[in-house]
């Protein structure tokens, strides 16, 4: 469907199917992340023009390399660092991000709390969650969740706005979206970053308060 249609349209299209689907199930309406890697700003622009104003990136020097600019012109931008971070680059990502999805482990928390305190600003922070346990995949193991979270807390003083995950590609999210909710549950979370293109209307139900679409807006994504 994407590629025939334009980036505006399938925007006001995941919004439309968005809002009915919450109506429907009697859900808040989750914040659309549009996830604009692979693209240019020439590719984004016009989302933001039809009045999307938060935006994922899964790679720091990517994002470097096009958001300056575009937050210069738009500057309610809310940008999501959605992909895994390298602590040398946590500089770069404090100042250019709001907000990161992606902390699940001690040494990238502490450097981001660290370098947080270093701009004086304050990100909004969601820990991301293995909830397949893969063992190629970031994020921590569920069963480790709710020290990581403390720990974070108490230990670091950071505020953690709620959790993140990205379900095994091969199985129904459902069970998932359904983990990660009750773990923010226990650990007095409130946000849930899940869903995707092909599942964020399921993500929707069960309660997610962003979902990340990339292809489904900007079209499949060409890596070479
Ligand atoms: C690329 C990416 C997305 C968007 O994926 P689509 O299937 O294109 O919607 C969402 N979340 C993360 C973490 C990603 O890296």
């Amino acid at each position: 469907m994407t590629n025939l249609n334009s980036s505006v349209e399938n925007y006001h299209h995941v919004i439309d199917e968005m809002r009915a689907h919450s109506k429907k199930h009697k859900v808040d309406m989750p914040t659309l992340v549009c996830v604009s890697k692979t693209y240019d700003q020439q590719a984004i622009q016009p989302v933001i023009d039809a009045g999307a104003r938060v935006f994922g990136e899964n790679r720091v020097q990517e994002a470097q390399g096009k958001w300056p600019d575009l937050k210069a012109v738009t500057s309610d931008i809310e940008l999501h660092l959605i992909g895994p971070l390298q602590s040398n680059k946590t500089k770069e990502a404090v100042e250019l991000f709001d907000c990161i999805q992606t902390i699940d482990r001690e040494k990238i928390a502490k450097t981001i709390a660290k370098e947080m305190k270093a701009q004086n600003k304050v990100l909004k922070l969601f820990v991301q969650v293995n909830t397949g346990s893969e063992p190629q995949k970031a994020g921590i193991l569920p069963d480790d969740a709710l020290e990581f979270i403390k720990y974070c807390q108490t230990d670091l003083d950071l505020e953690i706005e709620g959790l993140m995950c990205i379900p095994p590609f091969d199985e129904n999210p459902g069970p998932h979206f359904a983990l990660l909710r009750k773990l923010a549950k226990e650990a007095d979370v409130e946000k849930l970053s899940m869903g995707m293109s092909a599942d964020y209307l399921t993500a929707t139900e069960f309660n997610a308060t962003h979902v990340r679409v990339g292809s489904g807006i900007f079209g499949a994504r060409n890596y070479s």
